[in-house]
Order: C-alpha cells, then structure tokens, then sequence
C-alpha cells in the first residue's frame, strides 16, 4: 500500500477553479492515489462504492495538490465524463 497524498481537492467546472473536496471520513473510505496491488480493494473517492484498485478510473476531477486524479469506480468515470461533455457542449456555444 503506497499513499502519497491524502490532500483532496475537485475541480469545479462551472467556476473554472478546484474547491476543498473531503471524502466522508467517518466511512472510513480508502481511496489511494496509488496502489502497487491491482487486486487491492479501494473506495471510489466519488461514491464510495468498494473495487478493486485496477478496475478504477482515474478521476477526472478529484485531484491532490499536484494534479494526480484519485481513483474512481467506472459508473462514476461515467458520470464525469458525461458531465464534463454537457460543460463543453455548453461552453461551444459561446466561441467565437
Ligand atoms: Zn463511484
């Protein structure tokens, strides 16, 4: 098990910038940046839900200090990408 760096923070796509982000601690959620165990059981940092570290996403927009995303499950990879296409879609209208 290797954790480099618990500080959280999620990029806010509306505001263009990152917001303090803190996962439920009280879970007791264990999401990992990283995990030398592929078959190491980790919480998606999204929605908690337990999986296997090499069957999680990278987050699209749950990042430490350095940018390194931490991993979600693949629903909620799903569901970030999903939101991120409806952000561009709506910002493309305002291009000039
Ligand atoms: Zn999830």
């Amino acid at each position: 098990m290797i954790t480099t760096d618990y500080f959280m923070q999620k990029w806010n796509l509306q505001k263009a910038k990152y917001e303090p982000y803190t996962k439920p601690e009280e879970n007791g959620w264990y999401c990992p940046i990283y995990c030398n165990d592929m078959n190491e059981l980790v919480n998606c940092t999204e929605c908690g839900k337990q999986v296997e570290y090499g069957d999680t996403f990278t987050s699209r927009f749950i990042h430490n200090r350095t940018g390194f995303g931490f991993p979600v499950c693949c629903e909620c990879n799903i569901m970030e990408f999903e939101l991120e296409n409806d952000h561009i879609t709506r910002i493309k209208k305002d291009c000039k």
